[in-house]
């Protein structure tokens, strides 16, 4: 067994202790980074579920990335793309509805794609939601080498 981060050795009780909090098999130092990302910015466990989810499908995300203004869930800077997890759409307030349109729109401004992903897709359809994320990404790309 390995961590999925570094790709170090870990044991039985590593294993466990990891799936157990994470869902994710992790190193000692990397469930305790993860841990520490989540405590700082309320990231959902689904949002570590798809960043791992993607690194092994060869992307190269990044986890709770300051774009100036906020953090957004997980980035990938290659092609502009973030990616911010619903954790609740029943949830939303107004205001924050009409936030979160602002926000894309400045983002989108700034040359940035941000989508938003329930996160009942990655809980229930984690290999479909990363499917349909490498899809945008390779349009993205085609989208950059045509300007
Ligand atoms: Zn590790």
């Amino acid at each position: 067994m390995t961590c999925k981060d570094c790709g170090k050795d870990i044991n039985h009780h590593q294993h466990k202790e990891s799936i157990g909090s994470l869902g994710v098999q992790l190193c000692e130092r990397h469930t305790r980074l993860i841990k520490k990302v989540i405590l700082d910015n309320n990231t959902p466990v689904d949002a570590i579920h798809l960043f791992y989810a993607l690194k092994e499908a060869g992307v190269h995300p990044m986890l709770e990335w300051w774009d100036g203004k906020k953090s957004v869930d997980i980035a990938i800077s290659r092609v502009k793309l973030n990616i911010e997890i619903d954790k609740n759409y029943n949830m939303i307030t107004h205001e924050q509805a009409i936030n979160d349109l602002e926000d894309a729109m400045h983002s989108f401004k700034n040359g940035f794609t941000t989508i938003r992903i329930p996160h009942l897709a990655i809980k229930y359809y984690l290999d479909e939601t990363v499917e349909n994320i490498l899809g945008i990404i390779s349009g993205l790309k085609a989208n950059i080498k045509a300007i």
